[in-house]
């Protein structure tokens, strides 16, 4: 197999393949941006990758300026300095270049700038986005630099509420990139921990929405393919981070699942979420510590449909294979088996447990569980994940 590339116009346009960021500046005339914001994350902005990127916008004559203030699970205080520096610079548009956290805070930086509402008015929550000034949203570039979130084809923005501890989602759908660049060669200098983090969230978004009850056989498929695209390709990226098919199929995997999962998440999310909001932990690895006890715990309800993506993924053994799988995938990409393996000096006492137990059970994700989630399944699931009790 060749590199594969091809334009997509689903869910957004996306300009897929090695070499595509050179088209940056076509995109940026295409989205009708003039004078973008670069918004990229602290340790990105020191690799050649942004060095790079930005001569390209050079030598094509693009005003720009950049912001870089970017915290992993970014809060609120990036989000006010970017637009400050989208204000004062006259900016008409962003390039959102990162992770998942760089994606995120670019676009909220395009959302909110002409917003007159605290952000947090947008949270999504039923018909909230409808209060927002959509003529005042600016269009968006997205670049991804990481295979996992999948946020350059969301149409929402994950912030930190620092004062409740709890991850917020912010919902419109001007939010959506007007482009996305999804150039797979971005993601080469990835270390291994990020890529098995990434990977992991990729497959976690793939595995949840197509567990999520609800008619979405769209959804479904694109899920299933996402599986098996990971599956199959998140420990050869792992391994060797310059094999650009393998890179470009998870890239592939992380723009997937995120449009599956409009369908819903579920509980691996749901716990992930305060995990990640009270110990900065990343989002992804925080997934995968959780996949396989919350795949056990959900079993009744989804046994007879991971049997069929057993069988489409030729994994032999129906739900018990599938399990083995995702345990043996783990234990190749070096992803701890338990929380305490995740966060150092983990010391987590019954109100502690409780606190997160009663955050999960309200996260937005915990309605697409297949289960219902209590706060006793709630408890449950923490408990294995500490003690390592599938
Ligand atoms: P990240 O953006 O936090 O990046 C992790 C680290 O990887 C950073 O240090 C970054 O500098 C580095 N990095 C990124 N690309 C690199 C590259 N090509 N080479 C070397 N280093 C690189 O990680 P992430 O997992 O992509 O994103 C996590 C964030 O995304 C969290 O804030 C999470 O809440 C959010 N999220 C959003 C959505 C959504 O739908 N909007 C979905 C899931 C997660």
């Amino acid at each position: 197999m060749t590199n594969p590339v091809s334009k997509w116009n689903y869910p957004t346009t996306v300009l897929f393949g090695v070499g595509r960021i050179k088209e940056l500046p076509e995109a940026l005339a295409a989205s009708g941006i003039k004078n973008p914001l670069f918004v990229t994350d602290p340790g990105l902005a020191k690799l050649p990758v942004v060095a790079s990127t930005l001569a390209i916008l050079d030598a094509a004559k693009v005003p720009h300026g950049v912001f870089s203030d970017v915290k992993p699970n970014p809060v609120e205080a990036n989000l006010t300095a970017g637009i400050e520096v989208f204000n004062k610079g006259g900016h008409d548009g962003v390039i959102a270049f990162g992770g998942g956290s760089a994606l995120d805070l670019g676009k909220l930086i395009a959302f909110q700038a002409g917003q007159s509402r605290p952000v947090w008015d947008f949270e999504d929550i039923g018909d909230w986005w409808t209060r927002a000034d959509a003529d005042k949203i600016v269009p968006i570039v997205a670049v991804p630099t990481t295979a996992g979130t999948g946020s350059e084809v969301g149409r929402a923005g994950v912030i930190t509420h620092e004062a409740s501890h709890t991850k917020k989602v912010i919902f419109h759908p001007k939010m959506m990139p007007a482009i996305v660049i999804a150039d797979p060669e971005l993601t080469a200098g990835m270390p291994p921990f990020i890529t098995a983090g990434t990977g992991m969230d990729a497959l976690a978004h793939c595995l949840e929405a197509y567990c999520a009850p609800g008619y979405h056989p769209m959804a479904d498929g694109i899920a299933v393919e996402g599986v098996r695209l990971v599956l199959e390709n998140l420990p050869k990226a792992f391994r060797d981070g310059s094999d650009l098919i393998a890179r470009a199929n998870m890239m592939s995997a992380a723009a997937m699942g995120a449009t599956a999962f409009q369908k819903g998440l579920g509980a691996i999310h749901s716990l992930s979420h305060p995990i990640g909001a009270l110990y900065d932990t990343h989002h992804g690895m925080t997934n995968a510590v959780f996949m396989p006890y919350v795949l056990a715990f959900n079993r009744e309800a989804i046994e007879a449909r991971i049997e069929r993506l057993a069988a489409y993924c030729g994994i032999e053994g129906g739900f018990d294979g599938f399990a083995a799988a995702i345990l043996k995938l783990r234990e190749e990409l070096k992803v701890p088996h338990t929380l305490p393996g995740l966060i150092k000096d983990l010391d987590m006492d019954d109100a502690r447990k409780g606190l997160i137990a009663d955050m999960a059970i309200v996260d937005p994700t915990a309605g697409g569980n297949p289960l219902k989630l209590t706060r006793d399944g709630a408890l449950k699931l923490l408990e294995g994940a500490i003690t390592g009790t599938v």
